[in-house]
């Protein structure tokens, strides 16, 4: 009689005990760090990631406030904890050398995203990935938004010199898509026939309230011998416009073509409102979806390719989401 109770205690206890660790073993838990928690278009990613993971995968999400050092700790911690892959938008993009020292020394594969690291660092370990869109081809079709805007009015060119008076609006230096963005614009504008003059250009760090503030002391010292703004995102973009507005523009038939890129949701507002000219589409949810698909394949021990990420791999460590220029006239077909 008494043995009865024990048998069914200790049948009980083994069902169990086997049970939590069959679940514990199947779940996939990918660590991930985001270069900072407030960015317009990185929160955009996030969001397709936790959409693209749900019943498969687990997301350990952290926000690294913008600090290497704090990154590098959290990226230490998920080491510790053994998660099964690694998705890193990296604060400082060289770091991505350690990082992948790292994960490697740990057999942990990583996976960049939105922060390109420099190629020799990516080549170091077979498992070490880069999703992303190619910044030069940002920069180029936003140039092209400029020239068509161009083309079409010759209004534009307020003091008739035939050459564009610009301002810049620079995202953070040492980012691959604001130093390229900013140089293939102007490319893009140059190869089209029509000769540029740079009146002012800064940095706002992919900051709204700092791209206002640039853009007033942009308008303070050139005033209207401004033609056109281009800025390195929307947020920079739509900071600028607000301070275009405080200084009568967008009324009374006064216009300036703003460019952005990303095409966030209150960049296709502003597209609606006829304030914001055009913006290029960086396309996050697809590079959320590929960033979760590549690391979630590489976490399961398989090698990721088209059929098992439905992403191309470019060069082994590669997966490219293209851009799309965005206008008033193809905002709603095109997305
Ligand atoms: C986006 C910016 C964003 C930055 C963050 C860029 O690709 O266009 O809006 O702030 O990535 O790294
Ligand atoms: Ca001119």
């Amino acid at each position: 009689m008494k043995q009865f109770p024990l048998a069914i205690l200790a049948l009980t206890v083994a069902t169990s005990s086997g049970c939590t660790k069959k679940k514990a073993s199947s779940e996939v838990v990918i660590g991930s760090a985001i270069y900072k928690y407030d960015d317009t278009f990185m929160s955009g990613v996030r969001s397709a990631m936790s959409t693209a993971a749900e019943g498969k995968a687990k997301i350990d999400f952290v926000d690294s406030a913008n600090q290497q050092p704090i990154q590098s700790e959290k990226v230490d911690l998920f080491l510790a904890k053994k998660v099964n892959a690694l998705a890193i938008n990296p604060v400082d993009r060289t770091a991505a050398s350690v990082l992948i020292e790292k994960a490697k020394a740990a057999n942990t594969p990583i996976v960049f995203f939105n922060r390109e690291p420099m190629p020799e660092d990516l080549k170091k370990w077979d498992k070490a990935y880069y999703v992303g869109a190619k910044a030069e081809e940002s920069g180029t079709l936003m140039g092209q938004i400029v020239v068509d805007y161009w083309k079409a009015h010759p209004e534009a060119d307020k003091n008739k010199d035939g050459m564009i008076q610009y301002v810049m609006l620079m995202g953070e230096p040492g980012h691959q898509d604001a130093e390229l963005r900013t140089q293939f614009s102007v490319k893009a504008i140059e190869d089209s026939g029509i000769k540029t003059q740079k009146l002012a250009q800064d940095t706002a760090m992919w900051d709204r309230v700092r791209g206002q503030e640039k853009m007033a002391a942009f308008l303070g010292s050139q005033g209207d011998a401004i033609e056109v703004v281009m800025a390195n995102n929307d947020d920079m973009a739509l900071g600028a416009i607000e301070a275009l507005k405080a200084s009568g523009y967008f009324k009374d038939k006064k216009f300036m073509p703003v460019v952005g890129v990303d095409a966030t949701a209150a960049a296709m507002k502003a597209l609606e409102d006829g304030t914001l000219l055009g913006t290029v589409l960086n396309d996050a949810k697809n590079q959320g979806q590929a960033t979760f698909a590549v690391a979630y394949t590489l976490a399961q021990g398989k090698t990721p390719d088209k059929a098992t990420t439905g992403y191309d791999i470019t060069d082994g460590h590669y997966i490219w989401i293209p851009y799309q220029k965005i206008t008033k006239e193809n905002r709603q077909t095109a997305m």
